[in-house]
C-alpha cells in the first residue's frame, strides 16, 4: 500500500444538469487543516500536504493520496485531483474527500515522528481506527456549518463508514 482513494461510487453521482464545476476554497480547506492538526498534536506549522490537478488520474479515480513508501520510495507525497471528476461531486463533498485525504497525511506523519523522511512506515490502519473515522465525521460537521446541506453531511457518514467496510487495511 502507498495510497488510499475515492473511486467513483455512481450512487451518489449528481444528475448532469445539475452539475458544476466544483473548486476548492483555501479558506475551508485552511480550516479543515488547522483542525486535523489541532486533532492529532501535529505541529502548528506544519504545511498542508501539495495538492496537484492531474489529468493523468483513471477516470474512476476522484483524488488519491501517495506518499513513498518502503515499496514505492520514489512516489511523491501529494493530494491527487481528477478534474474530470469535479463535476460528479459538489463543494462540500469534495472538501470533504480532501479532508479525508488530509488526515491520513496527518496520521502517516505522526506514525513517523513528524519527521520529514525518504520513505515513511505506515502499520496503523487508518480507515476502521477509531480517532480517524472520529476526526473525519468532524469534519462533516465542519462543513456543514459551512454549506448547511443535510445531504452532504449524511453522505458524509456513509463514506466514512464505507471507506472502514470496503478498504479496511487502509
Ligand atoms: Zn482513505
Amino acid at each position: 500500500m502507498g495510497s488510499c482513494w475515492f473511486s467513483m461510487t455512481g450512487v451518489y453521482a449528481q444528475d448532469a444538469t445539475h452539475a458544476s464545476h466544483s473548486t476548492l476554497e483555501p479558506q475551508t480547506v485552511s480550516r479543515m487543516w488547522a483542525f486535523i492538526k489541532s486533532k492529532t498534536d501535529a505541529p502548528t506549522d506544519l504545511a498542508i500536504p501539495p495538492i496537484v490537478v492531474d489529468e493523468t488520474l483513471p477516470k474512476n479515480v476522484r483524488l488519491m493520496f501517495e506518499y513513498p513508501s518502503q515499496y514505492a520510495p520514489d512516489t511523491e507525497m501529494r493530494i491527487r485531483l481528477n478534474p474530470q471528476n469535479m463535476v460528479a461531486w459538489n463543494s462540500g463533498m469534495w472538501h470533504w474527500a480532501l479532508g479525508h485525504e488530509m488526515t491520513h497525511y496527518a496520521f502517516l506523519l505522526r506514525e513517523n515522528g513528524w519527521q520529514e523522511k525518504k520513505w515513511y512506515e505506515n502499520r496503523l490502519k487508518h480507515h476502521c481506527d477509531h480517532e480517524f473515522m472520529t476526526i473525519t465525521q468532524n469534519i462533516a460537521e465542519l462543513l456543514w456549518e459551512i454549506y448547511e446541506k443535510s445531504e452532504d453531511r449524511l453522505h458524509m457518514y456513509i463514506e466514512a463508514n464505507k471507506s472502514c467496510r470496503h478498504q479496511p487495511n487502509q
